[in-house]
């Protein structure tokens, strides 16, 4: 009897120890959810910061960070570039003011107002025209 005793008592006593372990795990578990709510939070201030500072640049000239604006005003540029791309592939004229896509109707852009020439057409094959008396090489043929 007093065996079993013994074994009752150590079985409880470690199901006792398996409950504390999970509750501490859970404990800690919780403790991290809040650091990296705590880093998520720090990360987002920074990135504001920074943001703020790229902005004021000119007023913050720091040599350490030179290289960093230099790659964010390129990032931003082929931003630019890309967004300028995307207008041509839809067929449309962009603002020269403001940089918004304006319809080819359009002889204003309705964003800032500012008049939107419409290009030039694309000079076609046809349209080109070769004086008779031209001589025309032909690259990498034989005499
Ligand atoms: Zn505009």
């Amino acid at each position: 009897m007093d065996f079993f005793n013994k074994v009752g008592s150590s079985i409880s006593n470690k199901s006792k120890d398996v409950a504390k372990k999970a509750k501490e795990l859970a404990g800690i578990s919780s403790l991290n959810s809040q650091i990296n709510t705590q880093e998520e939070i720090i990360n987002k201030i920074c990135l504001e910061i920074g943001k703020t500072v790229y902005e004021k640049r000119d007023a913050f000239s720091d040599p350490e960070l030179e290289e960093k604006y230099t790659a964010a005003s390129n990032a931003h540029a082929e931003i630019a570039r890309l967004k300028s791309k995307i207008i041509f592939v839809k067929g449309a004229k962009q603002c020269p003011g403001c940089g918004n896509e304006v319809s080819l109707t359009s002889a204003f852009c309705p964003d800032c107002g500012t008049a939107v020439p419409t290009p030039e057409p694309e000079p076609q094959i046809e349209d080109i025209v070769i004086p008779p008396d031209s001589i025309i090489y032909y690259p990498n043929e034989p005499n």
